[in-house]
């Protein structure tokens, strides 16, 4: 059985460039260095490799958040250290 059986298309696309941009802003000031991508304008760090995956996801469904998996334990998402969390409180 194949994606098609089911009804899901399925279009082959390069991944030459995919990750030569950044998937959360836009942004071309990004260093790719071997599996290593990072975004100078946010700072984004990723494998090079889920840039790229995430760039053509966008390509087709249009913007998305940010993966979980990037930004675990920074900004936001860093809930455990978090300042707003205050246990003295009754
Ligand atoms: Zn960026």
């Amino acid at each position: 059985m194949t994606f098609g059986d089911g009804g899901i298309a399925i279009e082959a696309v390069s991944e030459a460039d995919s990750s030569s941009e950044c998937p959360s802003y836009g942004s071309e000031t990004v260093t790719r260095r071997g599996d290593s991508f990072r975004c100078h304008d946010c700072a984004l760090e990723a494998h090079s490799d889920v840039a790229g995956a995430w760039n053509l996801l966008q390509s087709e469904v249009g913007p998305m958040a940010r993966p979980a998996g990037l930004s675990a334990g920074r900004d936001r998402d860093a809930s455990e250290n978090s300042p707003d969390n205050d246990y003295s409180r009754p």
